[in-house]
């Protein structure tokens, strides 16, 4: 899960259980959203900062629910 200024960069996407981060050769990170995969409504490459999103799940359920 990304932590400090990497984490700020991905918004919601940080801390959501469907993000899967993608180095490239460039020692650059992608954030790539798995539910895109299975629902089109959802970006592959989501525009970050994420501040809002209906398919966030929580990575740790007791940090709470913020999407909508
Ligand atoms: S479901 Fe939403 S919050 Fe979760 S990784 Fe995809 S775009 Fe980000």
């Amino acid at each position: 899960m990304p932590t400090g200024p990497e984490a700020a960069r991905a918004g919601l996407c940080a801390r959501c259980v469907w993000l899967r981060r993608v180095p490239s050769s460039r020692d650059q990170i992608y954030y790539l959203c798995e539910r895109s995969a299975s629902d089109p409504r959802f970006r592959r490459y989501p525009i970050l900062p994420v501040a809002r999103c209906s398919g966030f799940e929580a990575v740790d359920p007791g940090a709470g629910t913020l999407g909508g």
